[in-house]
């Protein structure tokens, strides 16, 4: 760990439950901030803008500048803008996150030569399922924000967009192109960002296979926190470089 200059941090299940700060997290993100040790929050959150997730997180505690916060959505639009140039879109997300998607049209219409897919919560209708189904058909390409399983809520183990977009991809015979994690893509603009090489930064997220491994093969190291959706079977299935018992260990460990 000594050769450690910079950090990726994930937020959900790391940071925060909701808008429920996991105990001393806060503080440990402030001790890093006196510190001077640089940081990203590296998150697969489609739900909300960087700006509108940088303003939660503040309101409840962090110190975290929006420039600091990595999207799945926001590198989602980067990616179609970059792609796909002028080519409509239909989305299937919900919360503001569409804002971060300037420059890229989106309709709703048949017109659509990409299907993009985020978390969408309540908005995975079979109108809308259906309606990216009949575009994909129609020789749309599918792109995903992520393929998460689930998350932590509140209320408990919460359905992600994974399952939905396996489905779309189960009875088109297509396979979506990937641009949050685990795509090595969205690692890299994580530790270019802070301008370190991936040996000399680390991970911390509570997902180990999706996050912790597949940032570990591109020569970050890897801490895992048992916090979110950790669970002590995940240590059988795969060994990080670090296990913490939750961030706001981070200091001991650094
Ligand atoms: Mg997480």
């Amino acid at each position: 760990m000594a050769d450690i200059r910079g950090i990726l941090i994930d937020v959900d299940g790391v940071l925060r439950i909701d808008t429920d700060p996991i105990p001393g997290t806060i503080e440990a993100l402030a001790d890093l901030r006196r510190r001077q040790f640089p940081f990203r929050l590296l998150t697969n959150t489609t739900v909300r803008t960087r700006h509108s997730l940088g303003a939660l997180l503040r309101r409840i505690g962090f110190d975290v500048n929006d420039e600091e916060i990595i999207t799945a959505g926001a590198a989602t639009a980067a990616y179609l803008r970059r792609r796909f140039p002028g080519q409509p879109c239909y989305l299937i997300t919900t919360g503001d996150v569409a804002d971060d998607f300037e420059g890229v049209p989106l309709t709703n219409g048949m017109d659509a030569k990409v299907v993009v897919i985020g978390g969408a919560e309540h908005n995975f209708t079979y109108a809308a399922l259906n309606h990216a189904f009949r575009l994909l058909l129609n020789g749309a390409t599918l792109v995903a924000m992520h393929r998460g399983k689930y998350w932590i809520t509140a209320q408990g183990p919460t359905l992600d967009a994974g399952a939905f977009i396996r489905g779309l991809e189960y009875v088109t015979g297509k396979r979506a192109r990937l641009v949050g994690k685990p795509a090595a893509p969205f690692f890299r603009a994580g530790f270019r960002s802070l301008g370190l090489p991936p040996e000399e930064v680390a991970i911390v997220s509570d997902d180990l296979l999706q996050d912790i491994m597949p940032a570990m093969r591109l020569g970050l190291t890897g801490i895992l926190v048992r916090t979110g959706i950790f669970t002590e079977a995940d240590l059988e299935a795969a060994q990080p470089d670090s296990v913490i018992d939750s961030f706001a260990e981070i200091g001991d460990v650094l």
